[in-house]
């Protein structure tokens, strides 16, 4: 990520931004707020500056993406974040939605595979204005058994099913947002709510498409 202006230009793009997700259906004010308030082209690459708040995802380093706006706001909704919230992030990425969730008020512990990703959080901007992250290289597939139980737990790529690790560290009551392989090309986003016999109440909604959540770590 990048130190750089937020203009009044970013400024205007940004609120226009946040009314395409509101037309597309994002009710949470929390999250629009926080979409409105966290400069998204700090996340990325200069050539894209111009760009940065279009609904799109874009490529960043290690062959990844930053996820679309749409996909950030509506992950975010499902969670219903809370302030105090103890949220797991599975895929640091670009660290944007690890920023909006940060934004909202939660404790924000986030995990990246890659290290070239990873080992750009020391340079974390929001540093000061954000000490509820924290970051964390690893396999996302076992999470951090060392800060369960987490209340909340969202997963930013292509998961092959529900990892079992991951849900023995939610909570009960707690909420679990996964986008759960259904194609080789799509993801169906799933909400799992564990119940107090620690199943899941399974709700399921639009059908999104993520890089894929792969086994291990990545170095060099
Ligand atoms: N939340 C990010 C999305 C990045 S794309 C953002 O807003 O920018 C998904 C990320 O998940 C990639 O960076 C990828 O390397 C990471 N990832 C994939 N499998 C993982 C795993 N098992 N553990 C941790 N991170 C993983």
């Amino acid at each position: 990520m990048r130190k750089t202006e937020d203009t009044y230009l970013h400024k205007g793009l940004r609120n226009q931004l946040v009314a395409v997700l509101k037309e597309k259906g994002i009710t949470d004010e929390g999250v629009l707020t926080a979409i409105g308030m966290i400069p998204r082209h700090f996340f990325l690459d200069s050539a894209f500056d111009k760009i940065a708040y279009e609904d799109r995802a874009f490529p960043i380093a290690a062959n990844q993406t930053i996820s679309q706006p749409y996909t950030v706001a509506y992950q975010t909704q499902l969670l219903k974040v809370k302030k105090g919230d103890k949220v797991l992030e599975i895929g640091t990425g670009s660290m944007y939605q690890t920023t909006i969730l940060a934004a909202m008020g939660a404790e924000v512990y986030t995990i990246e595979r890659q290290e070239e990703l990873a080992s750009r959080t020391s340079q974390y901007i929001f540093k000061d204005q954000f000490p509820n992250v924290h970051f964390f290289f690893g396999d996302g597939f076992l999470g951090l058994p060392q800060f369960a139980p987490f209340d909340k737990i969202i997963i930013t790529a292509a998961a092959p099913n529900v990892p079992e690790k991951l849900w023995e560290q939610l909570k009960v009551k707690g909420l679990m947002v996964i986008p759960v392989d259904e194609s080789a090309s799509a993801q169906r986003m799933l909400r799992l709510t564990k119940k107090k016999d620690g199943l899941a109440k399974q709700e399921s909604f639009e059908e999104f498409s993520f890089v894929p959540m792969l086994q291990g770590k990545s170095q060099g």
